[in-house]
C-alpha cells in the first residue's frame, strides 16, 4: 500500500466541530430532556430570500432549455458576475480580471495554499478560523504539533489586553499572514489605522496577507474598512477572500470569490495572479452555474437589500445574546459588526465552560480554545439561529447566569 502523506500525519486531532458534535451526541444520549439549542457552529438557518432565490430558480430553469443551457463555464466565473463584484464591492480599486469566483472561501483557502507550497512561514491571529492552520499543515507548511501549536506557524495573540489587534513585531520574513476582519471567532473588527499598520508590516517583512473578509457585509459603521483594498499599499501585498455564504444563506449553495491583484508579485517578480489563474483553470472547474445565477440576483438592487435584511436579522440575534451575557456579568466583545460574541470566563478552561453551559442550559456553544491557545477561557456564541430558538437560549442563559 502507498505511504500516508507525512504532512497529514502531523494533524493533531479531529477538527473542532466534529468534536463538538460528538460531545453533543454523548450528552443527549445520556441526558434526555428538552431540545438542545445550538449557538455553536456558524451555519445559516434562515431561508434564502425571494429575489435571490428566484435567481437560483431561473438559473436551474434555463439549464432545461436549448437556448439557456450551459455546460462548463469560465473557470474564473461568469464575466458579468466578476464585473459586478468588482464594481459593487471594490469600485475603482479592483478590475474584473482580478476577481475569481469560487465555490466558497474555505475551498479558496485550500487552493491558495498551493501557490506557496511546503515550507512557507505562516502567521495566524490567535485565536483564528481553524482552516488556516490545518490547511497549512496539510500542504507541509507547518510541522508537528509541539506544546500548544504547530512548528513553523507563528501565532499572534489577540487578547483583551491588546484590543484583539496583535503585536506585529514577531512576523517572519517572506511568509503568509492570515488575517480575518470582522474576526471569527472574536467578532473584533480592525479599523483603518490597524489595517494600515498590518500593510506596513507586510511590506517590511516582504510577506503576503491573505485577508479573509467573509463577514465584511455585517459591518454597519461606514468608517470601518470592509476590504483590505480600501487601504493604500494593499494591492502589492494582499489577497482577499470573500463569500456569499453568510449574507445570502448560500452556505449549502456554495459561492464565494477571491481577489488577487495583478500588481501582486512573488520575490522572483512573477505574477501571483497568473499562477492563481493557472491553479483555478487546472484543478477547479468553476462555481456551479446555478449558484452564479443566484449570485447575480444577489448583486441586483433587490438582492442587495435582501442581503442587508438577512445580515440585520442575524445581527439582532447576536445583540440579544450579547445583552443577555452582559446582564449576567460576562464581559464580551464582537456582536456589533459580526455574527459572533466572544465571551470571557476568566480563569476557566473553555471546554469546562462549554460542558457547564451544555449541562445547565442544554445549549451548544464553541469553546474558544478550539481556535487557538489564546482562545482559552473564552466561549464563542453565534447569532445564527431561528428567532424563537435564540430567544429561548437567552432565557436559559439568563436563568443560569443569574442563578435563579
Ligand atoms: N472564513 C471564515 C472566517 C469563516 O468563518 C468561514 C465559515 O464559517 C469561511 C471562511 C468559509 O466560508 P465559505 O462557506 O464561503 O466556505
Amino acid at each position: 500500500m502507498p505511504k500516508r502523506n507525512a504532512a497529514i500525519a502531523n494533524i493533531k486531532a479531529s477538527y473542532l466541530f466534529p468534536e463538538i458534535a460528538k460531545r453533543r451526541r454523548e450528552f443527549e444520549e445520556a441526558n434526555p430532556g428538552p431540545p438542545i439549542i445550538s449557538l455553536g457552529i456558524g451555519n445559516t438557518t434562515e431561508p434564502i430570500m425571494p429575489h435571490i432565490n428566484s435567481g437560483l430558480i431561473e438559473g436551474a430553469r434555463k439549464l432545461g432549455t436549448a437556448e439557456g443551457y450551459t455546460g462548463y463555464g469560465d473557470e474564473q466565473g461568469i464575466p458579468v458576475l466578476r464585473e459586478r463584484i468588482a464594481r459593487i464591492f471594490y469600485p475603482g480599486i479592483i478590475a474584473p480580471d482580478e476577481v475569481f469566483v469560487s465555490d466558497g472561501a474555505k475551498c479558496d483557502i485550500g487552493r491558495l495554499q498551493l501557490l506557496f507550497g511546503a515550507g512557507i512561514p505562516v502567521t495566524v491571529q490567535d485565536p483564528s478560523y481553524p482552516v488556516y492552520v490545518d490547511g497549512s499543515v496539510f500542504i507541509g507548511a507547518a510541522g508537528a504539533f509541539e506544546g500548544s501549536g504547530y512548528k513553523g506557524i507563528t501565532y499572534l495573540p489577540c487578547t483583551k489586553e491588546n484590543g484583539f489587534f496583535p503585536d506585529l513585531s514577531m512576523l517572519p520574513e517572506g511568509g503568509l499572514i492570515y488575517y480575518c476582519s470582522p474576526n471569527n471567532p472574536t467578532g473584533a473588527v480592525s479599523n483603518r489605522e490597524q489595517l494600515t499598520l498590518l500593510i506596513k508590516a507586510a511590506h517590511k517583512t516582504k510577506s503576503i496577507i491573505i485577508f479573509d473578509a467573509a463577514y465584511s457585509h455585517f459591518i454597519r459603521d461606514n468608517d470601518l474598512p470592509k476590504s483590505i483594498f480600501e487601504i493604500p499599499g494593499a494591492g502589492t501585498c494582499a489577497i482577499e477572500i470573500n463569500s456569499f455564504s453568510k449574507t445570502t444563506g448560500f452556505t449549502g449553495v456554495r459561492l464565494g470569490w477571491s481577489i488577487v491583484p495583478k500588481a501582486l508579485k512573488y520575490s522572483s517578480g512573477e505574477s501571483v495572479n497568473d499562477d492563481w489563474n493557472r491553479i483555478c483553470t487546472t484543478i477547479f472547474n468553476g462555481a456551479s452555474n446555478i449558484a452564479q445565477a443566484g449570485g447575480l440576483a444577489a448583486l441586483e438592487d433587490d438582492g442587495l437589500k435582501e442581503m442587508e435584511r438577512l445580515c440585520d436579522f442575524y445581527l439582532e440575534n447576536t445583540r440579544q445574546i450579547k445583552t443577555t451575557l452582559e446582564k449576567g456579568g460576562i464581559s464580551c466583545t464582537g456582536g456589533e459588526a459580526s455574527p459572533y460574541v466572544w465571551a470571557h470566563f476568566p480563569g476557566r478552561e473553555s471546554w469546562e465552560v462549554f460542558s457547564e453551559i451544555l449541562t445547565k442550559c442544554r445549549l451548544i456553544t464553541t469553546p474558544g480554545s478550539g481556535f487557538g491557545p489564546a482562545g482559552n477561557s473564552f466561549i464563542r456564541f453565534s447569532g445564527f439561529g431561528h428567532k424563537e430558538n435564540v430567544e429561548e437560549a437567552c432565557l436559559r442563559l439568563e436563568r443560569y447566569l443569574l442563578k435563579i
